[in-house]
Formats: C-alpha cells, sequence, structure tokens
C-alpha cells in the first residue's frame, strides 16, 4: 500500500542539498533510504528525463470553504491543486465564518481529511472577523492546528494591535504573514497608480501603500525579534526593503505570485477584470525589481494566492469586480520560465517551493529525506501545453493565462505514496 519504485529521475533535493540521477523507493507512504531496492512487485514509474522534486507547497491559497462553496470548495480547490503538482496548501482564513476560531478551523482540517486529495494546512486569522480590532484567540488556534496567522485581504493598520500580534506568535511559535496594504494610501484603488491608471481612468493603487506596511513589518519583526512573511510582494520599493532587512538579520520573508512576475499593468488596456489582483499588476520596472528579488532570494517562497471568484461576480466594470485570480494549474510552468531564462537554476526554484516555505512554516514537509512523508513531484520541464482553463479543476474560470503556451508541467502528484494526479 502506497509504495512506489520511482526510477531513473533526477531527484532534486534542496533541503538535503542534492541533485542526482537515482531511483526513489516509496515503502508504506514513507520515503524509504537512498539505495534501498525496490521489492519486485511495487509500481514502477519510469522518471527517466524528468525532475523528481519533494512534493510542492503553496503557502497562499482561498479555498472558500466555508461560506462560499459556489466559488470553490476544499475538494475542488485541491483538486486543483494536485494538477499543478502542489501536494500542500496552506488555505486563507478569509472564510464566512472567519478562521478566526477553533471551529472553523476544525471544520477546515476534517473537510480535508474528508475530500482533501492534498494537504491542506489552515492559517488562523490575526483579528477577530477580520476586522483588524481585536486580535484573534492566538493561542487556541495554534492548538487547533494553525501554521501561521494572517488577516490577508485584509491588513491590521493598528501597529500597536499589529505589535502585539507578534509578540503573542512568537510566544506560540507561529509565523505571522501579512498582506501589506495600507488602507488610506491605496484608497479605494482598482489599478497600479501609474501610466495605465491614469490614461484608463482607472483609480490608483500606489506601490508606495505597500511599501509602507512592508517598511513597518520589518520594524515589528525587529523590535519582536520575530517573523512576519510579507504575501504577494509586488513593488520594486519593497523588495529593495526587504533585501536590506535581511541583510541585517531582521526575521522578515517574503513571497511573490506569478501574476506580478509575468504581467504589467499594460494589461489592464482591455478593462478585462482577470487583471485585476489585489496588489494590482504593476509597472514593467516593479516586475523586473520582483524577478531580481527571487533570483538574489531576497524572495523566499512562490504562491499562487489562488483566489476563485464566479463568472457572474468577474463580468461586471472593472471597478466592481472583486480582485484574484486562480493559479494553482499556471503557477509552476509560469515559475519555471524564469529557469527557462537562465534567471533562476532549477533548484532554487524548486527551493522556493519545497524547502523554503516548509522551513517558514515548521511543516516536516519539502524534503526527501529518509522517513519523510512520500509527497513527491515529478516534473517535465519542458512539456510544452496549452492552459485551457474550461479543463480547469477548480469551480471558477477566472485566469488570464487561458490560452497561453506553456512550457513544463507536473505530470504526477504524489501524496502520502499515493498517486493523487497523473498526466494522462
Ligand atoms: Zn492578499
Amino acid at each position: 500500500m502506497n509504495s512506489l519504485h520511482i526510477k531513473n529521475g533526477r531527484v532534486i533535493d534542496p533541503a538535503n542539498n542534492a541533485d542526482e540521477i537515482r531511483d526513489l523507493v516509496i515503502l508504506n507512504g514513507k520515503i524509504a533510504a537512498a539505495g534501498t531496492s525496490a521489492p519486485a512487485k511495487l509500481e514502477t514509474i519510469d522518471a527517466t528525463g524528468k525532475v523528481v522534486s519533494p512534493g510542492l507547497i503553496d503557502l497562499h491559497v482561498h479555498l472558500r470553504e466555508p461560506g462560499r462553496s459556489d466559488k470553490e470548495t476544499i475538494e475542488t480547490g485541491t483538486r486543483c491543486a494536485a494538477r499543478g503538482g502542489f501536494t500542500s496548501v496552506v488555505c486563507m482564513p478569509n472564510t464566512t465564518p472567519a478562521a478566526d476560531n477553533t471551529g472553523t478551523i476544525a471544520f477546515i482540517k476534517q473537510r480535508a481529511a474528508e475530500v482533501g486529495c492534498v494537504n491542506v494546512f489552515p492559517a488562523g486569522a490575526i483579528t477577530k472577523e477580520l476586522k483588524g480590532e481585536e486580535l484573534a484567540s492566538i493561542g487556541s488556534l495554534k492548538k487547533a492546528g494553525v501554521v501561521a496567522i494572517t488577516d490577508d485581504g485584509h491588513c491590521v493598520q493598528n501597529n500597536e494591535l499589529m505589535r502585539r500580534a507578534v509578540e503573542y506568535a512568537k510566544m506560540f511559535d507561529l509565523p505571522v504573514m501579512d498582506h501589506c496594504q495600507d488602507y488610506n494610501l491605496a484608497g479605494d484603488g482598482v489599478a497600479h497608480e501609474g501610466y495605465w491608471s491614469v490614461t484608463l481612468g482607472l483609480r490608483g493603487w500606489p506601490a508606495v501603500a505597500e511599501d509602507v506596511i512592508v517598511a513597518r513589518n520589518i520594524l515589528l519583526a525587529e523590535l519582536a525579534d520575530w517573523y512576519i512573511h510579507c504575501q504577494h510582494v509586488s513593488s520594486a520599493r519593497s523588495v529593495e526593503l526587504i533585501r536590506e532587512a535581511k541583510k541585517r538579520g531582521v526575521k522578515i520573508t517574503a513571497e511573490a505570485c506569478p501574476h506580478h512576475f509575468t504581467l504589467t499593468d499594460e494589461r489592464l488596456k482591455d478593462y478585462d477584470t482577470n487583471y485585476k489582483m489585489n496588489p494590482p499588476l504593476r509597472s514593467e520596472r516593479d516586475r523586473v525589481a520582483v524577478i531580481e528579488g527571487l533570483a538574489d532570494d531576497t524572495i523566499d517562497c512562490i504562491a499562487s494566492d489562488h483566489a476563485p471568484h464566479c463568472n457572474y461576480e468577474k463580468e461586471v466594470e472593472f471597478d466592481l469586480a472583486p480582485f484574484g485570480i486562480i493559479g494553482l494549474e499556471t503557477e509552476l510552468a509560469l515559475s519555471l520560465d524564469l529557469v527557462h531564462k537562465n534567471i533562476l537554476s532549477l533548484p532554487q526554484l524548486i527551493k522556493k517551493f519545497t524547502a523554503n516555505p516548509a522551513s517558514l512554516l515548521r511543516l516536516a514537509k519539502g524534503t526527501l529525506a529518509a522517513g519523510a512523508d512520500a509527497d513527491i513531484t515529478i516534473i517535465d520541464t519542458n512539456l510544452e501545453w496549452v492552459y485551457d482553463v474550461q479543463q480547469s479543476a477548480s469551480k471558477s474560470r477566472n485566469s488570464p493565462f487561458h490560452g497561453w503556451n506553456l512550457r513544463g508541467k507536473a505530470i504526477m502528484t504524489i501524496v502520502g505514496g499515493k498517486i493523487v494526479w497523473r498526466e494522462s
């Protein structure tokens, strides 16, 4: 049961500094020690010419359950993750009710155990109902099993409250993740403040609204000597601030999303709401700075910010549409583009999807060490394919990448030794 023999793949395991052609044997859902000979009866997978990676982790997804199962459910969202090569996802707490209490966390964990085809690690809220007014019961959330706290979708504006959140989180050994948005500076902006927002007559969401909160988080992380993770970093100045803070040893980490390093605000010219996200698509200068941040490891992780919305919600005027796009199925290919362009090495990219998020969240995942859970992604880095959003496993269709020619794909996703997705 849950045993496999993966033959002749390029095994890349950044947690153990390994990159070699070898067999990988899985016995009873766990990785066997290198060199273990496989029992003859095992199912054999020929991985010649393919990459065998620790199962990819996406630390920023919205599964929408409970409350908005018309957009996504734990079942459909995790199927989508499996197709994208992800064996673990961290789901955001902006559900209905919010994941600011142990009951909601217990519900998510139970549903994930019943119908989830990949591991689901819930994030809890920083504040009650994500309102930014009163701290959630962080200790109880930790006991209920959250791996981090965040008000994602919202941002705690009160700096004193945020300071206390970070101090409490430290007591409970939980990283704090933050959606960096100053409400007054961002106002009711819908597009990056710059040439295109002015040209198109869209209200601007200036980069400085992100930078101010990134700077605040650096100062609070330094003060509390504790981890704050800046979610979906999109601006050049934010990258610069984080780079400088890391040099000083501040416990600040960051993630970037494929849409922010692939697209710019120029795409808004058709007012297509599938280009509306928060933070918004920014300028070419910002896009390049995010890529530089990934290249020099200022940015630790890549995340999708998978944010499903119903068609009827997105098919409205640009100003009225909700922010966000689905991303789990296109994330790996869009990221591999940086490898094809020799900006990142393949092990470096895989580290941002495995060892880095695992270490940030203290998950016993993201490694192919002997005895670890057999969560594995087999990747064909050169497979050329076209993304057809109508075939998505998500309940939603809000992707700007429909019809794109992509290169590189997860061809098999294995969770605990069980194949949960294979390219047919
Ligand atoms: Zn967010």
